[in-house]
């Protein structure tokens, strides 16, 4: 779905994408258990540093030590620790199905012979070019920008909205219990919109390297030297011009600069050089009158760009993309060229990940609730789901108690406030009912067709759903996801049984430190719902302002001040935080820390909590939420991300949250003055 109004938190997303083929692997025995961290590790914390001058290296600093980058990793963290430990786990599974010694359940066969043809990395060797021919021969039949146009939606299905534009559907962004048609901008190789704009000396050199890398896409294609350079070239200038006419991240939090509802007919004016009626008959989209498009000038540069480019430079721009889509489904040569670029000189990778990283992750992407059943039936079980639900419980009680404490909002918009409080769904370890699969053909021994079916299978379920009502059962995020989410339109909390383990949720480990860490997760995704880009939806997910005029005000400028706070920090080199675009995660780091500690204290106040090796139980509370964040990054990788990455880096994202809460100055006795205090009117406090 073209969800461009999700809040995926935490850590933003793992990169998958350009790996490249590993080596011989040697066979785990059995299905093993995952690890066990506790969630407050003593011997993760530097206790040479002063808390009271950086919370995060006290608690983070033993942690960094011990954890150094693994060469296959472009940064490493808690978070990422957890996701390889679930891809070891999910192996283990795997191995097990893929075994067609033995009868299998449907399910097992999907996932199993997935994993087998991903596996096999000799049969893609073999098959080298040959496995994308089809959708090469069709590209070089092509005779004019309309025809094109069929071809597009086609390759959209399999290939997503690298194909020079996004589409598929959304929620009426007025009456989100309707989902309707929605265009998006796409196109781009590179990741995002602002690498091809950008005039300092890095990004012109990114750009020449990204040049370099498409004329090699071409001469493994077969092009000589001088036409793959030229070939090169053309890519470079449609997508920038593409790029130029995309909204900038920034602009993209704005709602109602994604918000341009227009019939079928309009469109057809606003982009009269595509052919919409065959795109959609292609695209086997159900019949529909109203769409959105959500950056029009996009689409009136698509459509001058298709009169004014000459009509091969597409096929050029087209072949590029197919391949470098399909690059790490390929033979070798392929996978190596697409991890060399993206992997290795944009995101600081040393090595490729291991061949079984690779499939497990693309069985996850691919047939995630299909794997997904088999990993929660081992992992999660109904105790751990109703523990989840009554810290839920709690940190929207506390939610409630803030919102209703209120000094600086009327008690009409505190009311719209509380409506929407209580209309969020909770949705908590995996869907209440798995995806269907059956209908998706996976046979074991054609690993590109498995691939291209199950893009198509989730194109299609996507499309399928304009003109009907909304799904509210629906996950974005597979059950072993070390991540979370809030959803704007759909006014949900989604919280994958990948996220509800130890290190992060302990299940061993008293209340302290799991308020402080999974206690401040929920409270941030609950706060997501109220903050910047969240707060202009109301209970029902419309797009719809509830606010008086004068809380508006006031609530920006609170937001204002935690956006002030976060430009001081610097992500890598001299790049600064681009905290316009940071701004919602950071007030809902913000708000949801101050809830979990908020309803901790509900939840402990008839409770004798003491010390624990040396710590108080507020100081457990705080190291706790730090050591979530634990995490040591590559600059390459924190240079892509001062970019793309809607959260501010990992220490500031709890250093920059005790500096405004006072009851952790309090907690250890910090002294005015110190990094980690501030004067109380410098505070800033949304929620
Ligand atoms: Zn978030």
């Amino acid at each position: 779905m073209n969800k461009t109004l999700l809040s995926f938190c935490w850590i933003g997303s793992v990169f998958f994408s350009s790996v490249i083929a590993g080596s011989q692997e040697t066979h785990p025995a059995s299905t093993p258990a995952l690890p066990y961290s506790p969630s407050l590790d003593l011997t993760s914390m530097d206790r040479l540093v002063d808390p009271c001058a950086d919370l995060y290296h006290y608690s983070c600093g033993g942690w960094q030590k011990k954890n150094p980058i693994p060469p296959d990793q472009t940064s490493w963290s808690v978070y990422s620790k957890l996701y390889e430990d679930n891809l070891n786990f999910l192996r283990g599974i795997l191995e097990e199905a893929a075994l067609s010694t033995h009868s299998r359940d449907a399910v097992t066969q999907k996932i199993g012979d997935f994993y087998a043809a991903c596996m096999d990395e000799a049969a893609a060797e073999k098959r080298g070019l040959s496995a994308i021919q089809t959708e090469l021969d069709a590209i070089a039949k092509l005779k004019s920008a309309r025809e094109m146009t069929s071809l597009i939606a086609r390759l959209q299905m399999v290939y997503g909205g690298k194909i020079l534009f996004a589409a598929g559907s959304t929620q009426d962004p007025d009456n989100a219990e309707e989902v309707i048609a929605q265009l998006d901008q796409g196109g781009l190789g590179l990741p995002d919109r602002d690498y091809y704009t950008k005039e300092d000396a890095k990004s012109k050199e990114i750009r020449d390297r990204y040049v370099d890398h498409v004329q090699k896409i071409f001469e493994l294609l077969g092009d000589n030297a001088q036409t793959a350079r030229a070939n090169a070239e053309t890519v470079m200038r449609l997508e920038t011009a593409l790029a130029k006419a995309s909204l900038t991240r920034v602009e993209r939090r704005d709602p109602y600069k994604l918000k341009h509802k227009m019939k079928l007919a309009d469109l057809n004016q606003l982009a009269s050089n595509v052919d919409w009626s065959a795109y959609y008959r292609e695209g086997q989209y159900p019949s529909f009158d109203i769409l959105n498009v959500a950056p029009p000038d996009f689409f009136k540069e698509v459509n001058t760009l298709l009169a004014s480019e000459p009509f091969d430079n597409w096929k050029t721009y087209l072949r590029f993309h197919v391949v470098d889509s399909a690059s790490s489904y390929l033979s070798s040569k392929f996978v190596l060229e697409n991890f060399a670029f993206y992997r290795k000189y944009l995101r600081g990778a040393k090595e490729q990940q291991p061949r079984w990283k690779r499939c497990v992750s693309y069985t996850d992407s691919n047939l995630a609730e299909a794997l997904g059943q088999a990993y929660v039936a081992k992992v999660f079980s109904p105790e751990l789901k109703q523990s989840t639900l009554d810290m839920v419980a709690h940190m929207e009680a506390a939610m409630e108690q803030r919102i209703r404490q209120l000094d600086w909002m009327s008690p009409e918009t505190k009311e719209e406030a509380l409506t929407k409080l209580h209309g969020i769904r909770n949705k908590i370890g995996y869907p209440d009912k798995w995806r269907d699969y059956s209908s998706v053909e996976i046979v074991r021994s054609d690993f590109i067709g498995d691939i291209e079916h199950s893009h198509e299978f989730e194109s299609h379920r996507d499309i399928n759903k304009i003109g009907k009502p909304v799904d509210h059962g629906e996950w974005q995020m597979s059950p072993p996801t070390v991540n979370a989410y809030y959803d704007s339109p759909m006014n949900d909390i989604n919280f994958p049984a990948g996220v509800l383990q130890p290190p992060l949720y302990d299940a061993k480990m008293d209340d302290a430190p799991n308020y402080g860490d999974t206690g401040g997760t929920i409270g941030h995704e609950l706060t997501h719902g109220f903050d910047d880009e969240g707060s202009q939806f109301d209970a029902k997910g419309n797009l719809r302002n509830w606010w008086t005029k004068d809380d508006r005000e006031k609530f920006d400028s609170k937001t204002k001040c935690v956006q002030d706070q976060y430009a001081q920090y610097v992500v890598v080199d001299d790049i600064h935080v681009n905290s316009a675009l940071t701004l919602g995660e950071d007030v809902a780091d913000l708000g949801g820390e101050i809830l979990a500690y908020t309803a901790w204290k509900d939840a402990a106040k008839n409770k004798d909590l003491q010390p624990v090796d040396g710590l108080t139980p507020e100081q457990r509370f705080f190291v706790g939420f730090a050591q979530w964040a634990c995490e040591n990054d590559r600059p390459e990788e924190l240079r892509v991300r001062a970019t793309t990455d809607p959260h501010s880096p990992a220490a500031d994202r709890i250093n920059g949250v005790v500096v405004n809460m006072p009851e952790f100055s309090q907690a250890f006795s910090c002294k005015a003055g110190q990094a980690m205090t501030r004067a109380p009117e410098k505070v800033c406090k949304v929620w």
